[in-house]
Protein backbone atom coordinates (compact mmCIF):
# COMPACT_ATOMS: atom_id res chain seq x y z
CA UNK A 1 0.00 0.00 0.00
CA UNK A 2 1.63 3.27 -1.20
CA UNK A 3 1.79 5.76 1.62
CA UNK A 4 0.38 9.48 1.41
CA UNK A 5 2.95 11.77 0.24
CA UNK A 6 2.35 13.70 3.75
CA UNK A 7 2.91 10.89 5.98
CA UNK A 8 5.77 9.69 3.99
CA UNK A 9 7.19 12.82 4.38
CA UNK A 10 6.13 12.63 8.64
CA UNK A 11 7.93 9.39 8.85
CA UNK A 12 11.18 10.40 6.70
CA UNK A 13 11.81 13.23 9.20
CA UNK A 14 10.86 11.07 11.90
CA UNK A 15 13.19 8.82 10.88
CA UNK A 16 15.88 11.50 10.20
CA UNK A 17 15.57 13.11 13.87
CA UNK A 18 18.39 12.31 15.69
CA UNK A 19 17.27 10.26 18.96
CA UNK A 20 20.29 11.68 21.25
CA UNK A 21 22.85 14.35 21.32
CA UNK A 22 25.46 11.64 20.69
CA UNK A 23 23.77 11.41 16.86
CA UNK A 24 24.34 14.79 16.12
CA UNK A 25 28.09 13.85 16.11
CA UNK A 26 29.38 13.23 13.13
CA UNK A 27 32.79 11.17 13.30
CA UNK A 28 35.18 11.83 10.59
CA UNK A 29 38.64 10.26 11.62
CA UNK A 30 40.65 8.78 14.28
CA UNK A 31 44.25 10.23 15.05
CA UNK A 32 47.02 7.62 14.73
CA UNK A 33 48.00 7.64 18.51
CA UNK A 34 50.29 4.01 18.44
CA UNK A 35 53.48 5.58 18.14
CA UNK A 36 53.06 8.18 20.91
CA UNK A 37 52.82 5.91 24.22
CA UNK A 38 56.04 4.16 23.49
CA UNK A 39 58.26 5.82 26.68
CA UNK A 40 55.77 4.78 29.33
CA UNK A 41 56.40 2.31 31.96
CA UNK A 42 54.83 -0.12 33.92
CA UNK A 43 53.58 -0.01 37.38
CA UNK A 44 53.98 4.07 37.31
CA UNK A 45 51.18 6.58 37.56
CA UNK A 46 49.72 6.86 34.84
CA UNK A 47 46.41 9.05 33.36
CA UNK A 48 44.63 8.29 30.50
CA UNK A 49 44.18 11.49 28.08
CA UNK A 50 41.72 11.24 25.09
CA UNK A 51 41.24 14.20 22.72
CA UNK A 52 37.62 15.07 20.69
CA UNK A 53 39.26 17.76 18.09
CA UNK A 54 36.49 19.71 16.34
CA UNK A 55 36.26 20.41 12.70
CA UNK A 56 35.07 24.02 13.37
CA UNK A 57 37.26 24.36 16.66
CA UNK A 58 40.64 26.18 17.08
CA UNK A 59 43.41 22.92 18.24
CA UNK A 60 44.82 20.80 15.81
CA UNK A 61 46.07 17.76 16.00
CA UNK A 62 49.92 18.38 14.97
CA UNK A 63 49.93 21.07 17.96
CA UNK A 64 48.57 18.93 20.30
CA UNK A 65 51.64 16.04 19.28
CA UNK A 66 54.16 18.88 19.30
CA UNK A 67 52.91 19.63 22.73
CA UNK A 68 53.01 16.61 24.38
CA UNK A 69 56.68 16.13 25.70
CA UNK A 70 56.75 19.32 27.27
CA UNK A 71 53.45 18.43 28.69
CA UNK A 72 54.49 15.21 30.08
CA UNK A 73 57.96 16.42 31.18
CA UNK A 74 55.66 18.80 33.65
CA UNK A 75 54.09 16.43 35.22
CA UNK A 76 57.08 13.59 35.35
CA UNK A 77 58.85 14.88 38.62
CA UNK A 78 55.44 14.19 39.72
CA UNK A 79 56.29 10.32 38.95
CA UNK A 80 52.70 10.44 36.27
CA UNK A 81 52.74 10.22 33.14
CA UNK A 82 50.61 10.58 30.39
CA UNK A 83 48.93 8.42 28.13
CA UNK A 84 47.73 9.53 25.09
CA UNK A 85 44.43 6.77 24.62
CA UNK A 86 42.83 7.71 21.74
CA UNK A 87 42.55 11.12 19.60
CA UNK A 88 39.54 11.73 16.86
CA UNK A 89 38.74 14.80 14.81
CA UNK A 90 34.72 14.87 14.49
CA UNK A 91 32.00 17.77 13.28
CA UNK A 92 29.28 19.04 16.44
CA UNK A 93 26.29 20.97 15.81
CA UNK A 94 27.48 24.87 15.27
CA UNK A 95 25.27 25.59 18.17
CA UNK A 96 27.59 23.17 20.51
CA UNK A 97 30.73 25.90 19.67
CA UNK A 98 29.06 28.23 22.20
CA UNK A 99 28.53 27.29 25.82
CA UNK A 100 27.20 29.32 28.63
CA UNK A 101 28.94 29.44 31.62
CA UNK A 102 27.79 26.70 34.97
CA UNK A 103 25.93 28.16 37.60
CA UNK A 104 26.00 28.12 41.27
CA UNK A 105 24.44 29.57 44.35
CA UNK A 106 26.22 32.91 45.35
CA UNK A 107 28.89 31.61 48.51
CA UNK A 108 27.74 31.50 51.49
CA UNK A 109 27.52 34.27 54.19
CA UNK A 110 29.48 32.22 56.78
CA UNK A 111 32.14 31.02 54.57
CA UNK A 112 35.70 32.28 55.15
CA UNK A 113 37.49 29.71 53.27
CA UNK A 114 38.05 29.90 49.28
CA UNK A 115 36.86 26.28 48.77
CA UNK A 116 34.56 26.66 50.75
CA UNK A 117 32.48 29.47 49.10
CA UNK A 118 33.28 28.14 45.65
CA UNK A 119 32.66 23.99 46.51
CA UNK A 120 29.25 23.53 47.32
CA UNK A 121 26.89 24.24 44.10
CA UNK A 122 28.66 24.53 40.76
CA UNK A 123 26.98 22.79 38.38
CA UNK A 124 27.04 22.32 34.34
CA UNK A 125 24.55 24.76 32.75
CA UNK A 126 21.65 21.86 30.98
CA UNK A 127 22.55 23.04 27.25
CA UNK A 128 26.17 22.17 28.25
CA UNK A 129 26.00 18.71 29.83
CA UNK A 130 23.92 18.11 26.70
CA UNK A 131 26.84 18.89 24.59
CA UNK A 132 29.46 17.36 26.52
CA UNK A 133 26.93 13.92 27.05
CA UNK A 134 26.96 13.97 23.07
CA UNK A 135 30.91 14.34 22.61
CA UNK A 136 32.12 11.52 25.36
CA UNK A 137 29.24 9.21 24.35
CA UNK A 138 28.03 7.30 26.58
CA UNK A 139 30.07 3.72 25.77
CA UNK A 140 33.34 5.63 24.97
CA UNK A 141 36.28 4.11 26.43
CA UNK A 142 37.62 5.28 29.44
CA UNK A 143 34.43 7.72 29.56
CA UNK A 144 34.39 7.66 33.56
CA UNK A 145 38.01 7.40 34.21
CA UNK A 146 39.60 9.26 31.77
CA UNK A 147 40.44 13.22 30.88
CA UNK A 148 39.16 13.97 27.93
CA UNK A 149 40.24 17.36 25.79
CA UNK A 150 37.46 18.63 23.92
CA UNK A 151 37.85 21.33 21.37
CA UNK A 152 35.27 24.02 21.75
CA UNK A 153 35.25 27.85 19.68
CA UNK A 154 33.64 29.34 22.80
CA UNK A 155 33.58 28.43 26.38
CA UNK A 156 32.29 31.23 29.20
CA UNK A 157 33.26 30.63 32.68
CA UNK A 158 31.21 32.27 35.31
CA UNK A 159 31.71 33.28 38.94
CA UNK A 160 30.31 35.67 42.20
CA UNK A 161 31.61 38.69 42.86
CA UNK A 162 30.75 40.90 45.57
CA UNK A 163 29.87 44.75 44.70
CA UNK A 164 30.77 47.97 46.67
CA UNK A 165 27.08 47.20 48.13
CA UNK A 166 27.89 44.08 49.60
CA UNK A 167 24.89 42.29 46.79
CA UNK A 168 26.96 39.63 44.68
CA UNK A 169 26.26 39.62 41.45
CA UNK A 170 27.64 36.70 38.85
CA UNK A 171 30.01 37.81 36.34
CA UNK A 172 31.13 35.67 33.52
CA UNK A 173 34.05 35.94 30.78
CA UNK A 174 35.71 33.39 27.84
CA UNK A 175 38.26 31.09 28.74
CA UNK A 176 40.66 29.92 26.58
CA UNK A 177 40.62 26.32 28.45
CA UNK A 178 37.94 25.35 31.34
CA UNK A 179 38.55 22.26 33.60
CA UNK A 180 35.49 21.94 35.57
CA UNK A 181 37.41 20.62 38.41
CA UNK A 182 36.01 18.59 41.09
CA UNK A 183 36.77 20.81 43.89
CA UNK A 184 33.87 23.22 42.55
CA UNK A 185 31.07 20.47 40.67
CA UNK A 186 31.94 17.17 43.01
CA UNK A 187 29.59 15.05 41.71
CA UNK A 188 26.72 17.23 40.61
CA UNK A 189 28.26 16.48 37.21
CA UNK A 190 27.28 13.34 35.48
CA UNK A 191 30.12 10.50 35.93
CA UNK A 192 31.65 9.89 32.22
CA UNK A 193 31.70 14.11 32.36
CA UNK A 194 33.73 14.13 34.57
CA UNK A 195 36.91 14.18 32.92
CA UNK A 196 35.93 16.74 30.51
CA UNK A 197 38.26 19.73 29.70
CA UNK A 198 37.37 22.48 27.03
CA UNK A 199 40.12 23.71 25.16
CA UNK A 200 39.41 27.14 22.74
CA UNK A 201 42.07 28.49 21.97
CA UNK A 202 44.01 27.23 19.10
CA UNK A 203 48.06 27.59 20.51
CA UNK A 204 46.97 24.82 23.24
CA UNK A 205 50.20 25.46 24.47
CA UNK A 206 51.97 22.48 26.69
CA UNK A 207 51.42 24.97 29.78
CA UNK A 208 47.79 25.73 29.38
CA UNK A 209 47.39 21.91 29.16
CA UNK A 210 49.14 20.97 32.22
CA UNK A 211 47.58 23.78 34.43
CA UNK A 212 44.02 22.48 33.15
CA UNK A 213 45.05 18.70 34.36
CA UNK A 214 46.35 20.26 37.14
CA UNK A 215 42.88 21.72 38.46
CA UNK A 216 41.36 18.45 37.66
CA UNK A 217 44.63 16.21 38.79
CA UNK A 218 45.87 18.22 42.01
CA UNK A 219 42.28 19.11 42.65
CA UNK A 220 43.02 22.91 43.62
CA UNK A 221 41.96 26.31 42.51
CA UNK A 222 45.02 29.22 41.68
CA UNK A 223 46.95 28.28 44.25
CA UNK A 224 51.22 27.47 45.48
CA UNK A 225 53.82 28.17 47.30
CA UNK A 226 52.98 30.88 50.01
CA UNK A 227 49.99 31.83 48.29
CA UNK A 228 46.20 30.92 49.04
CA UNK A 229 43.70 29.75 46.49
CA UNK A 230 42.55 32.57 44.73
CA UNK A 231 39.86 33.18 41.85
CA UNK A 232 43.21 34.74 39.55
CA UNK A 233 46.50 35.20 40.93
CA UNK A 234 49.94 35.70 38.90
CA UNK A 235 53.61 34.24 40.04
CA UNK A 236 56.58 33.25 38.08
CA UNK A 237 57.08 29.48 39.90
CA UNK A 238 54.04 27.33 40.39
CA UNK A 239 52.21 24.89 37.64
CA UNK A 240 48.82 26.86 39.53
CA UNK A 241 49.38 29.88 39.21
CA UNK A 242 48.80 32.09 35.87
CA UNK A 243 52.29 32.33 34.57
CA UNK A 244 55.25 30.28 33.47
CA UNK A 245 55.95 28.20 36.39
CA UNK A 246 55.53 24.44 35.96
CA UNK A 247 56.40 23.57 39.72
CA UNK A 248 54.19 21.69 41.19
CA UNK A 249 55.09 22.04 44.87
CA UNK A 250 55.31 19.21 47.72
CA UNK A 251 54.46 19.17 51.40
CA UNK A 252 52.61 21.47 53.53
CA UNK A 253 54.64 24.13 51.99
CA UNK A 254 53.36 23.41 48.61
CA UNK A 255 49.71 22.84 50.12
CA UNK A 256 50.70 19.35 49.04
CA UNK A 257 49.84 19.29 45.77
CA UNK A 258 52.19 16.81 44.43
CA UNK A 259 50.61 14.41 46.97
CA UNK A 260 47.03 15.30 46.42
CA UNK A 261 48.11 14.60 42.40
CA UNK A 262 49.57 11.49 43.31
CA UNK A 263 45.90 10.48 45.12
CA UNK A 264 43.62 11.56 42.12
CA UNK A 265 41.21 8.71 40.99
CA UNK A 266 41.96 9.61 37.48
CA UNK A 267 44.82 7.66 37.95
CA UNK A 268 46.08 3.98 37.60
CA UNK A 269 48.85 1.60 37.70
CA UNK A 270 49.65 -1.16 35.53
CA UNK A 271 50.34 -4.10 37.54
CA UNK A 272 50.43 -7.44 35.97
CA UNK A 273 48.70 -6.53 32.50
CA UNK A 274 45.75 -5.26 34.83
CA UNK A 275 44.74 -1.45 35.47
CA UNK A 276 44.74 -0.75 39.47
CA UNK A 277 43.03 2.45 39.76
CA UNK A 278 43.54 4.83 42.73
CA UNK A 279 40.45 4.61 45.06
CA UNK A 280 37.65 6.61 44.10
CA UNK A 281 36.42 9.55 45.81
CA UNK A 282 34.90 8.98 48.83
CA UNK A 283 32.72 12.31 48.75
CA UNK A 284 32.20 13.41 45.26
CA UNK A 285 35.99 15.05 44.94
CA UNK A 286 35.60 17.91 47.31
CA UNK A 287 38.41 19.88 48.03
CA UNK A 288 38.37 17.88 51.57
CA UNK A 289 37.58 14.62 50.33
CA UNK A 290 38.61 11.96 52.69
CA UNK A 291 40.89 10.86 49.84
CA UNK A 292 42.95 14.03 51.18
CA UNK A 293 43.02 13.31 54.80
CA UNK A 294 45.61 15.09 55.79
CA UNK A 295 46.53 16.50 52.68
CA UNK A 296 44.32 19.66 52.85
CA UNK A 297 46.64 23.23 53.29
CA UNK A 298 43.91 24.32 55.67
CA UNK A 299 41.24 23.00 57.88
CA UNK A 300 37.93 23.85 57.20
CA UNK A 301 35.46 25.59 60.01
CA UNK A 302 33.02 22.28 60.62
CA UNK A 303 29.78 24.23 59.30
CA UNK A 304 32.19 25.33 55.45
CA UNK A 305 32.81 21.42 55.59
CA UNK A 306 29.36 20.60 55.75
CA UNK A 307 28.38 22.57 53.16
CA UNK A 308 30.40 21.26 50.48
CA UNK A 309 29.32 17.87 52.09
CA UNK A 310 25.75 18.66 51.60
CA UNK A 311 26.38 19.99 48.29
CA UNK A 312 27.85 16.66 47.40
CA UNK A 313 24.28 15.35 48.20
CA UNK A 314 22.33 17.77 45.99
CA UNK A 315 23.13 15.92 43.27
CA UNK A 316 21.36 15.98 39.76
CA UNK A 317 18.23 12.94 39.62
CA UNK A 318 19.50 12.51 36.03
CA UNK A 319 22.45 10.98 37.72
CA UNK A 320 21.25 7.76 39.18
CA UNK A 321 21.81 6.12 35.76
CA UNK A 322 24.48 3.33 35.37
CA UNK A 323 27.11 4.90 34.64
CA UNK A 324 27.95 6.48 37.78
CA UNK A 325 28.67 2.74 38.44
CA UNK A 326 32.06 1.39 37.18
CA UNK A 327 32.52 -2.01 36.76
CA UNK A 328 35.42 -2.59 38.85
CA UNK A 329 35.12 0.25 41.59
CA UNK A 330 37.08 2.40 39.59
CA UNK A 331 37.01 5.60 40.10
CA UNK A 332 33.99 8.08 39.45
ZN1 LIG B 1 43.37 27.97 36.13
Amino acid sequence: MAMKPFLALTFALLLSLPTSAQDEVVHLRDYDVSGLNEGLVANRLTCDLHFHLTKKGHVKWATVVERLPELRRIFEPAGVQLRVASARLIEIPAAWHSLKPHRGDPPAKEATTFYGKYGASSRLAPATERVFRGVIGKEGPGAVSSVHFVSIRKVDTGWWERGSDGAWRYETAGTSACSFPPYMFADRIPARLRGVITLSSGSAASRTLAHELGHKLINVSHEGVGRDPQGEQWGPDDLMIYGRGTRIPAGAEGRFQRERLQKSPFLYRTVAGERRFNPPYKEGGHYWDPIYAGLWAEEPPKRERARVQQGMADRLPSDAEPDHASPRGGPR
